[in-house]
């Protein structure tokens, strides 16, 4: 693909990064990343600030289709998460907007498009990814999790877990087993359903650093609408499928990479230890630039996925490659800052913390994106299958 911006890209780059430039100064100090909006009142209200900002300029819609809305590319798409990344800003709700969103698109009815895609676009309901049970992770086409049509319902029995979100979710988007009997694979539905309908019970599952951004989901003989289906009945994996390559393609992670490298940069150029300033120390400047090189490598990958994307051309192997080479740099960098800021890097909320705490907070989550959305192993083995044409292993 041809790197370059024409100037109506760089022109609208501009936009973005101005817009999230000035919600960055509006950002409370304990807005870390997304999750914190789950985890703290402030930021929750933040995060709804920010997304209505989005929403009033058209920004939730960037690429869809005009009649809905659309006013852009995938490209803008990118250049609109760039900005959010490099300046942290909240106001993008990564189930509804970012996966959601796009898999209905290419998989739903026109009447559940024209009924959920509006309220997507306008910030006014937030969702959240109904897939993974405790029996059922890595392997979740063995999920058992049962929606069972009567008449025009399906009745929901089972339960879910690790759901992000769930408990400010308005919606939520699941993977179900419709059918006991039929073969593997061919035995699950993908349903749309209302958070607040009776029968569902949300219990927080705590992170190991106290907050409270995870859950367990129960069903007890929850009724939903049968209408509320994406594609076809029992063939619910292939939606799983296609949601699952926007879910992992997302370069604002990269881009605040890039804004705690520069972080990380300033803090060698004005700290000094044992006398000597931290940039001065070959160790620390070889792996600084180590890691500029990775982050650079990666955001060149991301805009390959979303060129890709814009030409309906990705594979599966194309967003597994990206999301197991940036979630393996976010654990790399977190680990050399805490190792550069050295034992005051481990403390929080203190006038201690340097750097506001942030690199103590982004150590605690910095593994989480190796493991959920697919763990790498995970991700390896589909570039080994579907990249490589490697034989699978029994
Ligand atoms: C912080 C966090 C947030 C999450 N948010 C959500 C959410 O919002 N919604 C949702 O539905 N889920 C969510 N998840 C769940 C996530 O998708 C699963 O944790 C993930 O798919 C792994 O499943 P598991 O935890 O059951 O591990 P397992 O599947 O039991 O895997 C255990 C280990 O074995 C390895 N392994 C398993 N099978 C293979 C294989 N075939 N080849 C090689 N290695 C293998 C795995 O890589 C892993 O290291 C979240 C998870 C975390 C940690």
């Amino acid at each position: 693909m041809d790197f370059e911006f024409t100037e109506e890209q760089m022109a609208r780059r501009k936009e973005f990064f101005d817009v999230c430039k000035e919600l960055e100064r509006q950002k409370p100090p304990e807005y870390i990343g997304f999750e914190s909006a789950y985890s703290d009142e402030t930021c929750w209200e933040y995060d709804r600030h920010c997304a209505k900002e989005f929403a009033k300029r058209g920004w939730l819609a960037l690429e869809w289709p005009p009649e809905y809305g659309g006013s852009g590319t995938m490209m803008d798409r990118v250049l609109f998460s760039e900005a959010r990344g490099y300046h942290g800003v909240a106001g993008l709700d990564v189930f509804g907007v970012g996966m959601l969103a796009p898999t209905l698109f290419a998989a739903a009815s026109d009447d559940i498009k024209r009924e959920f895609l509006p309220p997507i676009a306008a910030a006014e309901v937030t969702w959240c990814e109904l897939w993974s049970e405790p029996n059922a992770g890595s392997d979740l086409a063995s999920l058992t999790c049962a929606a069972i049509k009567k008449g025009d319902e399906y009745i929901l029995n089972g339960q879910k877990t690790w759901t992000t979100g769930a408990h400010k979710a308005d919606w939520g988007f699941g993977v179900f087993k419709s059918d006991p009997e039929a073969r593997s694979h061919h035995n699950l539905s993908f349903l749309l359903l209302d958070m607040k309908t009776p029968g569902i019970t949300v219990r927080p599952l705590p992170y190991m650093n106290g907050e409270t951004i995870y859950n367990e989901v129960y069903f007890d003989d929850v009724r939903i609408p049968a209408k509320n289906i994406v594609g076809q009945e029992n063939e619910g994996w292939a939606v799983v499928n296609t949601l699952a390559g926007f879910e992992r393609s997302n370069i604002d992670q990269i881009m605040s990479m890039v804004r705690g490298l520069e972080g990380l940069v300033q803090y060698c150029n004005e700290t000094r230890r044992s006398g000597q300033l931290l940039a001065k120390d070959p160790l620390i400047r070889n792996r600084l630039a180590q890691t500029a090189c990775d982050i650079e490598a990666a955001r060149t990958l991301a805009y390959r996925v979303a060129d890709l994307q814009n030409r309906n051309e990705m594979s599966l192997m194309d967003a597994s490659a990206l999301k197991v080479f940036a979630s393996d740099l976010g654990e790399r960098l977190a680990f050399l800052a805490t190792e550069i800021l050295g034992p005051y890097g481990q403390v929080k909320s203190s006038r201690w913390a340097p750097m506001n705490g942030t690199w103590e907070a982004l150590y605690h989550d910095c593994f989480v994106f190796t493991i959920s959305m697919g763990t790498n192993e995970i991700q390896k083995n589909i570039i080994a299958w579907y990249g490589l044409g490697l034989p699978r292993m029994k």
